[in-house]
């Protein structure tokens, strides 16, 4: 597709964060919407999430965002003809350690006033859900049995889709190198395959979202941390669906893909900003380690494989979301390890924070001003 001259609004990169915002600004009737992905819809770090869903956040707009975000999951298939995939296969969090869990215990209660079934359970009852578990060191687990996951590929396709259906342009193969500005404001974009003339500019950059914001004499404190997943070789010794489970003391979580076990170290790496995300074989064996003790059977499966990808931290891991200070230019960055599960509510709210001039919930707690003041 050729590049448009103009634009509506201009949404740089196309992620599960970018198409979303290009969905429902394009279903509330907003025309010349485009999108600038340097690559290919979804292969930024959208292509290496784990695809886990939970309602197990500790800030009540996030815990929104995420009961909205699984209504839509759940009828996905039919809003936009495509499969997610979604599953409700539950998070299940151990905890060894009596520190973590009044914080847990904190977040269940608001977790559940707004409506989320979350609840302490024994390390048994964690075994009963899991029963390849070692359990002898646990004090207690938290079980969500509302949780789950959906294919970060699949949804990303079907914002794109619909998008496109209704009007929005996704240009593929094209960087935006520049922001222009004129007189305080936002006036378009320069990208390797021309200039769009635009009134609004979205920063969807996912972990380049520092480096756009530059563009604009922006800084933002969204930083690239790499994570690595690996997986096995099929295990039926552990057979499926097993819930997407977490040890809190050493970040490890695990979950059953088909007949792979996937499974991370819960690495928070800065690489600084080299953004080639190869995957380091050194930490399989950190992987191994972890795994070895939580599920002392996986030391009889093979690693095939695994990759890495950057998840875009921000200094209080909650994402940022709105205006950025030089008018026209918007924010959606920084979602961390939940960017694809609060795709669908971030999309709608954006939306409604450009055309309407406010969202109809607060989003006070993403404030992109929260780190000065
Ligand atoms: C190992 C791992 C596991 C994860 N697991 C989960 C999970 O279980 N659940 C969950 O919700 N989240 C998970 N995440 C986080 C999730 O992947 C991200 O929060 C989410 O994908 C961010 O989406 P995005 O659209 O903002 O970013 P991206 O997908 O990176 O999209 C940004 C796009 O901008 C493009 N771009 C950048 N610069 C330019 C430019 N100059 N011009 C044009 N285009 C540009 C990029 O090519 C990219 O495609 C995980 C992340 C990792 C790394």
């Amino acid at each position: 597709m050729d590049t448009p001259k103009t634009a509506s609004v201009v949404i740089i990169g196309g992620g599960v964060v970018g198409c979303s915002v290009a969905y429902h600004l394009a279903r509330r009737g907003l025309r010349d919407v485009v999108v600038v992905e340097r690559e290919t819809v979804g292969s930024g770090t959208t292509s290496k999430a784990a695809g886990g869903i939970r309602v197990q956040f500790p800030i009540e707009a996030e815990i929104r965002f995420s009961l909205e975000s699984i209504k839509v999951f759940e009828r996905f298939s039919d809003e936009f003809g495509v499969d997610p995939g979604y599953k409700k296969i539950g998070y299940l969090f151990l905890i060894s350690e009596p520190k973590h869990l009044p914080g847990f215990e904190e977040r269940i209660a608001l977790q559940r006033r707004l409506g989320a079934d979350v609840r302490v359970i024994t390390p048994d009852d964690a075994r009963t859900l899991v029963p390849a578990l070692r359990v002898n060191d646990l004090i207690a687990a938290v079980w969500g049995p509302g949780d789950g996951l959906a294919g970060p590929a699949e949804v990303t396709a079907g914002f794109a889709r619909r998008a496109r259906e209704l009007g929005a342009k996704i240009v593929e193969g094209v960087r935006v190198t520049s922001i222009e500005r004129a007189g305080g404001r936002v006036t378009g974009v320069t990208t390797s395959d021309g200039a769009i003339a635009a009134p609004r500019v979205v920063n969807a950059a996912g972990p380049s979202a520092a480096r756009i914001a530059r563009l604009a004499g922006v800084e933002l404190p969204v930083h690239p941390r790499r994570r690595h997943i690996f997986f096995t070789e099929p295990f039926p010794a552990i057979p499926g669906p097993v819930p997407l489970t977490t040890d809190v003391s050493s970040g490890f979580y695990f979950r059953k893909e088909l007949e792979q076990v996937l499974l991370s170290p819960g690495d928070v790496e800065d690489i600084g900003e080299d953004f080639d995300v190869s995957m380091d074989p050194g930490k399989v064996e950190d992987a191994v380690q972890k795994a070895v003790h939580r599920l002392p059977m996986i030391a009889d499966a093979r690693i095939a494989g695994g990759w890495a990808g950057l998840r875009p931290l921000t200094p209080d891991d909650h994402a940022i979301i709105g205006w950025s200070g030089v008018e026209g230019f918007f924010l959606a960055v920084g979602f961390g390890g939940h960017g694809f599960q609060h795709s669908p509510a971030t999309g709608r709210y954006v939306s409604e924070w450009m055309l309407d001039g406010k969202p109809s919930m607060d989003l006070s707690p993403f404030d992109p001003r929260r780190f000065a003041k």
